[in-house]
């Protein structure tokens, strides 16, 4: 299986390091040619309006959504940002296909960066330890959305719609690689939309 991981700003090498843990190829994503025949795309963490404005400038905004409306594609943090259908700023480029509302700064400066254990349901028992860095957060979902992680106080930090999934936080950060095997698992099945 062959994994592609978003490499224009941002935590990519983290999630190829994972991808390769789990015994699936990791290819850097810079060019539409990169999409060439993989199987899933992790969009990382890392400044969304960076990874915005070089997505237009290397001709990657249209490729990428041809690529995530057929495939798996899986937005971490400023990924999920990239990935929702509303952020409430109109000049940031962002694909815009999964159907949330996202709040960038939904943390603020009081807490910039946190570290929690998140009960995933769809990951079993034992919580994920989930690391927050100027952490966005879901403020609605639209109908196909599947919440799979809220905080304590209700905010949604992890959604799926079908085969687009979206987190918060960093997973690449941390030991446990159950996030990234569930979206391989996602991967190996391909489109369910
Ligand atoms: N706050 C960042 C943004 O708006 C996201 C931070 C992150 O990806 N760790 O893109």
């Amino acid at each position: 299986m062959r994994i592609g991981v978003l490499a224009l700003q941002g935590a990519f090498i983290e999630h190829e390091k994972k991808v390769r843990e789990l015994g699936a190829e990791a290819v850097e994503v810079r060019l539409p040619e990169d999409l060439e025949g993989l199987d899933g795309l992790i969009i990382p963490g890392g400044e969304s309006t960076t990874i915005g404005k070089l997505a237009v400038e290397y001709g990657l905004i249209e490729p990428l959504r041809a690529f995530a409306h057929e495939k798996p594609t899986w937005g971490t943090c400023a990924g999920m940002i990239f990935l929702a259908k509303d952020i409430g700023i109109d000049r940031q480029p962002i694909l815009g296909l999964m159907d949330m509302q996202v709040n960038r700064n939904a943390f603020g400066r009081q807490i910039d960066s946190f570290e929690v254990d998140l009960r995933i349901s769809a990951l079993g028992e034992k919580p994920f330890h989930a690391v927050f860095i100027r952490a966005p957060a879901v403020t609605a979902v639209g109908p196909g959305v599947e919440v799979l992680a809220r905080l304590e106080d209700g905010r949604i930090v992890a959604a799926q719609s079908g085969h687009l999934l979206a987190t918060a936080f960093h997973p690449e950060l941390t030991n446990d690689t159950r996030l990234h095997a569930y979206f391989l698992h996602l991967a190996r099945n391909g489109s369910q939309r």
